[in-house]
Protein backbone atom coordinates (compact mmCIF):
# COMPACT_ATOMS: atom_id res chain seq x y z
CA UNK A 1 0.00 0.00 0.00
CA UNK A 2 1.07 3.55 -0.70
CA UNK A 3 1.42 4.26 3.13
CA UNK A 4 3.44 1.43 3.48
CA UNK A 5 6.00 2.60 0.77
CA UNK A 6 6.19 5.32 2.25
CA UNK A 7 7.05 4.56 5.56
CA UNK A 8 11.05 3.15 4.52
CA UNK A 9 11.33 7.24 2.52
CA UNK A 10 10.15 8.97 6.12
CA UNK A 11 12.54 6.69 7.86
CA UNK A 12 15.53 7.60 5.72
CA UNK A 13 15.24 11.19 6.41
CA UNK A 14 14.93 10.85 9.79
CA UNK A 15 18.18 8.62 10.29
CA UNK A 16 19.60 11.04 7.67
CA UNK A 17 18.78 13.99 10.25
CA UNK A 18 19.80 11.79 13.11
CA UNK A 19 23.14 11.49 11.42
CA UNK A 20 23.70 14.88 10.83
CA UNK A 21 23.09 15.87 14.30
CA UNK A 22 25.53 12.96 15.78
CA UNK A 23 28.24 14.43 13.68
CA UNK A 24 27.06 17.99 15.06
CA UNK A 25 26.94 16.94 18.58
CA UNK A 26 30.41 14.93 17.98
CA UNK A 27 31.89 18.20 16.62
CA UNK A 28 30.50 20.28 19.76
CA UNK A 29 31.58 17.54 21.86
CA UNK A 30 35.52 17.79 20.70
CA UNK A 31 35.40 21.46 21.03
CA UNK A 32 34.70 20.90 24.68
CA UNK A 33 37.89 18.42 25.09
CA UNK A 34 39.90 20.45 22.95
CA UNK A 35 38.71 23.59 25.31
CA UNK A 36 38.76 21.29 28.80
CA UNK A 37 35.22 22.34 29.36
CA UNK A 38 34.89 18.04 29.95
CA UNK A 39 37.49 16.68 31.03
CA UNK A 40 38.50 13.44 29.38
CA UNK A 41 38.31 10.74 31.79
CA UNK A 42 34.53 12.06 32.20
CA UNK A 43 34.16 10.92 28.68
CA UNK A 44 35.64 7.44 28.83
CA UNK A 45 33.33 7.03 31.66
CA UNK A 46 29.87 8.33 29.38
CA UNK A 47 31.45 6.07 26.77
CA UNK A 48 31.43 3.27 29.06
CA UNK A 49 28.47 3.44 30.53
CA UNK A 50 26.56 4.17 27.03
CA UNK A 51 28.13 2.64 24.68
CA UNK A 52 25.64 4.15 22.05
CA UNK A 53 26.11 7.88 23.48
CA UNK A 54 28.04 10.85 21.25
CA UNK A 55 30.80 9.76 23.52
CA UNK A 56 30.43 6.51 23.11
CA UNK A 57 30.30 6.39 19.09
CA UNK A 58 33.76 8.87 18.78
CA UNK A 59 36.63 7.10 17.55
CA UNK A 60 39.57 6.73 20.04
CA UNK A 61 41.87 8.21 17.03
CA UNK A 62 39.37 11.59 17.41
CA UNK A 63 39.11 11.57 20.92
CA UNK A 64 43.21 11.54 21.28
CA UNK A 65 43.09 14.55 18.56
CA UNK A 66 40.92 16.56 20.24
CA UNK A 67 43.00 16.67 23.61
CA UNK A 68 44.79 19.62 24.53
CA UNK A 69 48.91 19.48 22.85
CA UNK A 70 48.13 16.09 21.10
CA UNK A 71 48.74 16.19 17.26
CA UNK A 72 48.82 12.95 14.55
CA UNK A 73 51.99 12.19 15.55
CA UNK A 74 51.94 11.58 19.09
CA UNK A 75 48.06 9.90 18.88
CA UNK A 76 50.04 7.55 17.10
CA UNK A 77 52.54 6.46 19.34
CA UNK A 78 50.18 6.41 22.24
CA UNK A 79 47.92 4.11 20.51
CA UNK A 80 50.80 1.91 19.82
CA UNK A 81 51.76 2.28 23.27
CA UNK A 82 48.87 1.36 24.93
CA UNK A 83 48.08 -1.13 22.34
CA UNK A 84 44.75 0.02 21.37
CA UNK A 85 43.90 -0.58 17.50
CA UNK A 86 43.16 3.17 15.91
CA UNK A 87 39.95 1.93 14.63
CA UNK A 88 38.17 1.49 17.91
CA UNK A 89 35.74 3.40 19.19
CA UNK A 90 35.70 4.60 23.02
CA UNK A 91 32.41 2.82 24.04
CA UNK A 92 33.80 -0.64 22.24
CA UNK A 93 37.14 -0.54 23.99
CA UNK A 94 37.96 -3.81 26.35
CA UNK A 95 38.04 -3.53 30.01
CA UNK A 96 42.57 -3.61 30.05
CA UNK A 97 42.17 -1.20 26.85
CA UNK A 98 39.79 1.02 29.32
CA UNK A 99 42.46 0.90 32.32
CA UNK A 100 45.10 1.59 30.34
CA UNK A 101 43.57 4.39 28.86
CA UNK A 102 42.76 6.09 32.52
CA UNK A 103 45.91 5.64 33.87
CA UNK A 104 47.50 6.86 30.97
CA UNK A 105 44.43 10.15 31.16
CA UNK A 106 45.17 10.22 35.04
CA UNK A 107 48.84 10.91 34.26
CA UNK A 108 48.39 13.16 31.69
CA UNK A 109 45.58 15.50 32.99
CA UNK A 110 45.84 14.51 36.53
CA UNK A 111 42.07 15.30 37.79
CA UNK A 112 41.59 17.72 40.65
CA UNK A 113 41.87 16.26 44.42
CA UNK A 114 39.51 18.14 46.46
CA UNK A 115 40.98 19.38 49.68
CA UNK A 116 40.04 18.32 53.12
CA UNK A 117 39.70 21.95 54.65
CA UNK A 118 37.14 24.36 54.45
CA UNK A 119 37.79 28.28 54.24
CA UNK A 120 35.63 31.03 55.39
CA UNK A 121 37.32 32.97 52.12
CA UNK A 122 35.56 31.52 48.70
CA UNK A 123 37.08 32.41 45.65
CA UNK A 124 34.89 32.55 42.32
CA UNK A 125 36.28 32.66 39.05
CA UNK A 126 36.26 31.25 35.41
CA UNK A 127 36.12 31.79 31.92
CA UNK A 128 34.66 35.37 30.56
CA UNK A 129 30.45 34.95 29.88
CA UNK A 130 30.32 31.64 32.35
CA UNK A 131 28.04 33.62 34.49
CA UNK A 132 29.98 34.48 37.80
CA UNK A 133 28.65 37.35 38.22
CA UNK A 134 25.45 36.26 37.56
CA UNK A 135 25.69 33.16 40.00
CA UNK A 136 27.25 35.89 42.43
CA UNK A 137 24.21 37.86 42.07
CA UNK A 138 21.82 35.45 43.12
CA UNK A 139 23.49 34.67 46.09
CA UNK A 140 23.90 38.36 46.95
CA UNK A 141 19.93 38.28 47.22
CA UNK A 142 19.22 34.49 48.16
CA UNK A 143 22.32 34.38 51.13
CA UNK A 144 22.89 37.45 52.62
CA UNK A 145 24.12 36.11 55.41
CA UNK A 146 27.24 35.34 53.25
CA UNK A 147 29.61 38.64 52.37
CA UNK A 148 30.05 39.27 48.56
CA UNK A 149 32.96 41.16 48.40
CA UNK A 150 32.65 44.62 46.68
CA UNK A 151 35.32 45.35 44.33
CA UNK A 152 37.04 48.80 43.83
CA UNK A 153 37.12 49.28 39.37
CA UNK A 154 38.23 52.29 37.07
CA UNK A 155 35.99 50.84 34.58
CA UNK A 156 32.37 53.36 34.11
CA UNK A 157 29.51 51.98 35.57
CA UNK A 158 27.10 50.60 33.73
CA UNK A 159 22.93 51.40 33.69
CA UNK A 160 21.71 50.59 37.16
CA UNK A 161 24.39 49.67 38.96
CA UNK A 162 24.81 51.46 41.98
CA UNK A 163 28.39 52.54 43.41
CA UNK A 164 28.81 50.69 46.89
CA UNK A 165 26.65 47.87 46.14
CA UNK A 166 27.86 46.39 42.54
CA UNK A 167 31.77 47.95 42.33
CA UNK A 168 32.93 51.60 44.10
CA UNK A 169 34.00 53.02 41.28
CA UNK A 170 37.32 55.07 41.30
CA UNK A 171 39.53 56.78 39.20
CA UNK A 172 43.11 56.11 38.45
CA UNK A 173 44.43 58.23 41.45
CA UNK A 174 42.26 56.86 43.78
CA UNK A 175 43.13 53.18 42.38
CA UNK A 176 46.86 53.83 42.55
CA UNK A 177 46.35 55.39 45.95
CA UNK A 178 44.71 51.76 47.01
CA UNK A 179 47.56 50.33 46.02
CA UNK A 180 50.37 52.20 47.68
CA UNK A 181 48.25 52.07 50.84
CA UNK A 182 47.81 48.19 50.75
CA UNK A 183 44.37 48.72 50.87
CA UNK A 184 43.82 45.74 48.22
CA UNK A 185 44.19 42.01 48.30
CA UNK A 186 44.50 41.49 45.01
CA UNK A 187 44.38 43.49 41.44
CA UNK A 188 44.44 43.17 38.39
CA UNK A 189 43.70 44.77 34.87
CA UNK A 190 40.99 42.85 33.24
CA UNK A 191 40.48 42.31 29.19
CA UNK A 192 43.33 44.69 28.74
CA UNK A 193 41.37 47.52 29.89
CA UNK A 194 40.28 48.47 33.65
CA UNK A 195 41.57 47.89 36.96
CA UNK A 196 39.80 45.97 39.31
CA UNK A 197 40.76 45.54 42.82
CA UNK A 198 39.48 44.13 46.13
CA UNK A 199 39.14 46.03 49.60
CA UNK A 200 40.89 44.39 51.85
CA UNK A 201 39.43 46.01 54.85
CA UNK A 202 35.79 44.95 54.32
CA UNK A 203 36.60 41.42 54.32
CA UNK A 204 39.27 41.03 57.29
CA UNK A 205 35.98 42.71 58.99
CA UNK A 206 33.60 39.94 57.72
CA UNK A 207 36.18 36.93 58.08
CA UNK A 208 36.37 38.55 62.13
CA UNK A 209 32.94 37.90 62.52
CA UNK A 210 32.64 34.63 61.65
CA UNK A 211 31.19 35.25 57.85
CA UNK A 212 31.45 33.34 54.85
CA UNK A 213 33.28 35.79 52.43
CA UNK A 214 32.50 35.54 48.52
CA UNK A 215 35.02 36.96 45.75
CA UNK A 216 34.00 36.99 42.19
CA UNK A 217 37.17 37.80 40.29
CA UNK A 218 39.24 37.03 37.48
CA UNK A 219 41.89 34.18 36.87
CA UNK A 220 45.11 36.82 37.80
CA UNK A 221 43.40 37.73 41.20
CA UNK A 222 42.41 34.06 41.89
CA UNK A 223 45.91 33.47 41.92
CA UNK A 224 47.28 36.23 44.10
CA UNK A 225 44.53 35.55 46.71
CA UNK A 226 46.03 32.05 46.34
CA UNK A 227 49.20 33.08 47.33
CA UNK A 228 48.63 35.22 49.87
CA UNK A 229 45.38 33.06 51.39
CA UNK A 230 46.73 29.79 50.94
CA UNK A 231 43.71 28.21 52.66
CA UNK A 232 40.97 30.21 50.90
CA UNK A 233 38.42 27.92 48.70
CA UNK A 234 39.26 28.81 44.97
CA UNK A 235 36.03 27.88 42.84
CA UNK A 236 35.90 27.74 38.37
CA UNK A 237 33.12 27.99 37.16
CA UNK A 238 32.70 25.78 33.85
CA UNK A 239 29.75 26.16 31.16
CA UNK A 240 28.10 23.38 30.00
CA UNK A 241 29.61 23.26 26.60
CA UNK A 242 31.89 25.12 24.86
CA UNK A 243 29.49 26.32 22.38
CA UNK A 244 27.65 27.39 25.10
CA UNK A 245 30.27 29.84 26.64
CA UNK A 246 30.37 31.44 22.80
CA UNK A 247 26.53 31.32 22.98
CA UNK A 248 26.42 33.45 25.95
CA UNK A 249 29.10 35.46 25.18
CA UNK A 250 27.34 36.87 21.52
CA UNK A 251 23.65 36.88 23.61
CA UNK A 252 24.58 39.36 25.62
CA UNK A 253 25.53 41.83 23.32
CA UNK A 254 27.74 43.91 25.22
CA UNK A 255 31.06 43.18 22.62
CA UNK A 256 31.70 44.03 19.29
CA UNK A 257 32.77 41.07 17.41
CA UNK A 258 36.14 42.16 17.78
CA UNK A 259 36.17 42.07 21.26
CA UNK A 260 34.25 38.52 21.84
CA UNK A 261 37.08 36.78 19.89
CA UNK A 262 39.39 38.27 21.87
CA UNK A 263 37.16 37.62 25.01
CA UNK A 264 36.91 33.84 23.32
CA UNK A 265 40.50 33.53 23.17
CA UNK A 266 41.00 34.39 26.99
CA UNK A 267 38.56 32.01 28.31
CA UNK A 268 40.86 29.06 26.14
CA UNK A 269 43.63 30.42 28.53
CA UNK A 270 41.82 30.40 31.24
CA UNK A 271 40.08 26.97 30.83
CA UNK A 272 43.32 25.52 30.76
CA UNK A 273 44.10 27.09 34.48
CA UNK A 274 41.28 25.03 35.83
CA UNK A 275 43.35 22.50 37.80
CA UNK A 276 44.64 25.33 39.91
CA UNK A 277 41.36 25.73 41.55
CA UNK A 278 39.95 23.49 44.73
CA UNK A 279 36.85 22.71 42.97
CA UNK A 280 35.17 22.79 39.56
CA UNK A 281 31.03 23.40 39.48
CA UNK A 282 29.16 23.38 35.94
CA UNK A 283 26.60 26.66 35.73
CA UNK A 284 24.07 24.76 33.66
CA UNK A 285 21.56 26.34 36.15
CA UNK A 286 22.21 29.44 38.30
CA UNK A 287 20.31 28.18 41.23
CA UNK A 288 21.64 25.00 41.25
CA UNK A 289 25.59 26.47 40.79
CA UNK A 290 24.85 29.13 43.44
CA UNK A 291 23.78 26.07 45.85
CA UNK A 292 26.76 24.14 45.04
CA UNK A 293 28.69 27.34 45.68
CA UNK A 294 27.06 27.94 49.03
CA UNK A 295 27.27 23.96 50.09
CA UNK A 296 31.28 24.72 49.93
CA UNK A 297 31.72 27.66 52.84
CA UNK A 298 32.43 26.04 56.44
CA UNK A 299 28.94 27.25 57.73
CA UNK A 300 27.50 24.92 55.28
CA UNK A 301 27.21 21.11 56.50
CA UNK A 302 28.59 18.65 54.19
P1 LIG B 1 32.77 43.45 34.66
O1 LIG B 1 33.49 44.68 34.15
O2 LIG B 1 32.06 42.76 33.53
O3 LIG B 1 31.90 43.73 35.85
O4 LIG B 1 33.89 42.46 35.18
C1 LIG B 1 34.91 42.06 34.33
C2 LIG B 1 35.77 41.03 35.03
O5 LIG B 1 36.44 41.58 36.16
C3 LIG B 1 35.05 39.80 35.57
O6 LIG B 1 35.74 38.66 35.06
C4 LIG B 1 35.23 39.88 37.05
O7 LIG B 1 35.37 38.58 37.61
C5 LIG B 1 36.50 40.63 37.18
N1 LIG B 1 36.61 41.29 38.48
C6 LIG B 1 35.64 41.96 39.14
N2 LIG B 1 36.10 42.43 40.30
C7 LIG B 1 37.40 42.04 40.39
C8 LIG B 1 38.41 42.21 41.38
O8 LIG B 1 38.22 42.81 42.43
N3 LIG B 1 39.62 41.67 41.12
C9 LIG B 1 39.89 40.98 39.97
N4 LIG B 1 41.10 40.46 39.82
N5 LIG B 1 38.96 40.80 39.02
C10 LIG B 1 37.73 41.32 39.23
Amino acid sequence: MPEHRSVPEVDRVAAARRAVERRRARAALKRDLTTRVVTPQRVLARATDDPESVDGSMRITDFLLALPAIGEGKRDRILTDLQISPVKRLGGLGVRQRAVLKAWLDGRFPPLEPRGGRSNLLVLAGPTAVGKGTVAGYIREHNPEIHLSVSATTRAPRPGEIDGVHYYFVNDAEFDRLIADGELLEHAVVHNKSRYGTPRAPIDRALAEGRTVLLEIDLQGARQVRRSEPDATLIFLLPPSWDELVHRLVGRGTEDAEERARRLRTAKVELAAQNEFDHLIVNEDVAAAAAEVVGLSTGSAR
